[in-house]
């Protein structure tokens, strides 16, 4: 394959002797490429210590403590087995470890209290199924990763937050006032928390209802209700009204570690929810919430949007003929390739398998072509080698539509997917888009 850029966002190196882990070498990495990271296996630790320390920043670190009992204190005496403690000594301060024990290990608390003590981020018992180990450390992944902005409506006088504290942790602020203009204002920004204030609640108790009760509302959407002092009676009837949580005003930097805490756990739902684990792009319902978003702002300006579809071609006979795994390193290597072409604005999915959605921000249907037609360049230029020596090009069509000639994402998709069906029927490896008038002559 080539090699322009890592074919996996992140790495786990992991340190291990056992058969558990090198048995199952190949099923882990299997697994582990369908969550967009790759596993270096180490069996000594002189090895793993210099690959954590040269680690670009995106590792993840796993120790198997099976692996002691075979590892050897130094080399040239070579009798003397690993200690514990020689083990965790060696391992470079500055970083945190994840700890594979066997449930033996996990039942002496002492030791427990040692690892958990010794630069843990956290800790495994063995046996563990390979498919929930992987699973595992992604999450791990995910919380590392600086995340997406969770954003904070805030009704209510502005005091008492601290704007600062909150955006260091990845939340960002908007304030309101008016209680009657709330629902409005939530419908156009969309935000992950509503935090409303004991005294707003108390002057328009129905806010929470509107709130809820809008079908269209985010489920996930978390409505908090900002208490100064306790008042039973009134979290009752809060909570009862569809508040979904009471946060006790403390000082503004308890108050603000307490909502970022919070909004880690949305930004971990949400990225379960809406991206694609293998590509790190985002899935079906991603796109979907974020084109309509899209098209929300561009409709008071009456920016253009290009929607395109982009699906490769013949891609059974990839599989087909060189088995799944070449495939999805097909579809990861697409997905590495269109990114570069994707603009802060701009949107790009794993809509379904090997089918890409891209949604470009001020674009008119004429550019949107121009732009997949470039990415289909870039990815035909690919040589993957798909054996020893055999070196093959692949393509794909897409076809594309924009907005506002078509009105919804829903309309956008259907119309840039007859395009799609167009470049298919005209011999794959081509971009269609075609304006709506020009189709009827
Ligand atoms: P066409 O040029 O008409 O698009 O032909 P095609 O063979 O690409 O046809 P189609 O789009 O119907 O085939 C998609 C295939 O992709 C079917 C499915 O088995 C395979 N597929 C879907 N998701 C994945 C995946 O994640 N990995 C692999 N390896 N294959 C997948
Ligand atoms: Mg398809
Ligand atoms: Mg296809």
């Amino acid at each position: 394959m080539t090699r322009e850029a890592p074919l996996y966002k992140n790495q786990a190196i992991l340190l291990s002797h056992n058969f558990f882990i090198k048995d199952n070498r190949a099923e882990l990495l299997l697994y582990a490429h369908k969550y967009d990271f790759d596993i270096l296996f180490f069996s000594e630790v002189r090895d793993f210590v210099s690959a954590v320390e040269n680690d670009q920043g995106n590792g993840l670190f796993v120790i198997d403590l099976d692996a002691l009992h075979n590892m050897q204190a130094d080399m040239q005496d070579s009798r003397k087995t690993l200690m514990l403690s020689e083990l965790l000594q060696r391992l470079p301060g500055e970083h945190s470890y994840v700890y594979l024990q066997s449930i033996r290990q996990g039942g002496r608390f002492l030791l427990q209290q040692r690892l958990v003590d010794s630069n843990c981020l956290a800790y495994a018992e063995k046996p563990i199924a390979n498919d929930v180990l992987v699973d595992k450390l992604f999450n791990l992944f995910v919380q590392k990763k600086r995340g997406d902005l969770v954003r904070l409506m805030y009704l209510g006088a502005p005091v008492g937050l601290d704007e600062q504290a909150l955006l260091q942790g990845r939340v960002e602020l908007i304030y309101h006032t008016d209680a009657q203009t709330l629902h409005l204002r939530v419908k156009e920004l969309q935000p992950d928390m509503v935090l409303i204030t004991d005294a707003e609640y108390e002057s328009t108790e129905a806010v929470v209802r509107v709130l809820k009760k809008n079908i269209e509302a985010d489920p996930v959407r978390e409505v908090m209700l900002l208490q100064h002092r306790i008042d039973a009676a009134l979290a009752r009837r809060a909570l009862a009204s569809g508040v979904d949580e009471i946060v006790m005003m403390s000082d503004p930097d308890l108050l603000a570690v307490q909502l970022i805490n919070r909004a880690n756990k949305i930004r971990v739902n949400k990225d379960l929810i809406s991206k694609d684990r293998a590509t790190g792009l985002l899935n079906k319902i991603g796109l979907q919430k974020k084109a309509q978003e899209l098209i929300r702002q561009a409709a008071p300006d009456k920016l253009s949007l290009a929607f395109g579809i982009i699906d490769i071609d013949k891609f059974k006979t990839i599989n087909d003929t060189w088995g799944h795994y070449v495939g999805d390193i097909v579809i990861k290597r697409l997905s590495l390739t269109l990114a570069p072409f994707i603009g802060e604005a701009d949107l790009l999915s794993r809509f379904g398998g090997e089918e890409f959605v891209v949604v470009f921000w001020d674009c008119t249907l004429e550019q949107g072509w121009r732009k997949l037609d470039a990415m289909r360049l870039a990815f035909g230029a690919i040589a993957f080698e798909v054996g020893p020596g055999e070196v093959r090009h692949f393509s794909f069509s897409g076809g594309v539509a924009a907005y506002p000639e078509y009105k919804s994402e829903n309309e956008m998709f259907l119309r840039a997917d007859a395009m799609l069906y167009e470049a298919k029927q005209g011999g794959r490896n081509q971009i269609r888009a075609e304006p709506p008038a020009a189709r009827q002559d």
